[in-house]
């Protein structure tokens, strides 16, 4: 027997409960499950999912990324195990990591220390063609999000360990990717892709996961903001908020799940409660 665990995510609204979930599958052979990707399960466990109509616990969306699957406990994905492995068998490893905040997007490589040109090559159009494959609603832009890509083998055959995608746009990606492209020669535009292209500063209501209020009336009108507020944590030191209005937070959220909201340029950034506050405004 196997049991699978892994943890959930939701594209939708970036919330995750942290609870691993675990699926039994009688009759499997442990060897075998230990010896696929982490992609690969991913792609077993979405497709469940989907047969149960499974949705995110947070905003009911289907949107839903599996993360850190393990069998028997033992993690699919394991950067030493592949470093080790990469190693033995004379392969490579190529990573790439996209943070973005609003439209702060950072690029991180990482990987075997020396790549085989022909391999760099093979990897880098792995990762368009894959991407290009995916549905758009995994690249759904949010005011932040992580991309996360691991491949390895030689020029050969490349395989794709672990993917991840959540807030992140196709032409962001491929925009933060431009350099490593540029370097082994490949064009993204060859592969006639899709566009997704999305305002990197829209998000949707259902991010909204938290509220404050203002002191008092006197002191939201003396400052400049509103008095119920909607917010989310953009990072440690950053809230992106949205005033209510008449409504009461939760309603607020509730009304506003599936509408799209911008950062308010017009509206200058606060500073409350020691933290930077963005407003937003719907878009
Ligand atoms: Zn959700």
């Amino acid at each position: 027997m196997v049991m699978l665990g892994y943890n959930l995510g939701c594209r939708n609204c970036l919330q995750s409960d942290g609870i691993k979930r675990i699926t039994q599958i009688l009759d499997a052979d442990e060897r075998n499950y230990l010896s696929k990707t982490e992609l690969n399960l991913v792609k077993m466990v979405e497709t469940w999912r989907e047969q149960e109509e499974a949705t995110c616990d947070f905003c009911n969306s289907t949107n839903v990324e599996i993360l850190d699957i393990d069998v028997n406990g033992e993690p699919a994905y394991d950067f030493d195990r592949l470093v080790q492995r990469t190693n033995t068998k004379g392969e490579y490893m190529l990573m790439f990591n996209i943070d973005k905040s609003l439209d702060n997007i950072r690029l991180r490589p990482g990987g075997s220390p020396k790549l085989e040109f022909h391999f760099a090559k093979t990897a880098i159009q792995t990762i368009i063609t894959f991407i290009a494959s995916l549905p758009t609603s995994y690249f759904k832009a949010q005011a932040r999000g992580n991309f996360f890509i691991s491949l390895t083998g030689s020029h050969l055959k490349v395989q794709i360990e672990r993917f991840r995608n959540s807030g992140i746009s196709k032409d962001e990606i491929f925009q933060a990717l431009k350099p490593s492209l540029d370097q082994v020669g490949v064009d993204y535009r060859q592969f006639n892709l899709a566009s997704t292209k999305s305002n990197p500063n829209t998000f949707k209501g259902s991010s909204f996961n938290s509220w404050f209020y203002a002191e008092s009336l006197e002191e939201a009108k003396s400052k400049g903001y509103p008095y119920s507020n909607v917010c989310f944590n953009l990072d440690e030191n950053t809230l992106v908020a949205c005033g209510t209005g008449n409504d009461s937070p939760r309603d607020f959220i509730q009304k506003n799940l599936n509408n799209d909201f911008k950062i308010d340029s017009s509206t200058p950034a606060m500073n409350i409660n020691g933290k930077k506050v963005l407003y937003a405004k719907r878009s």
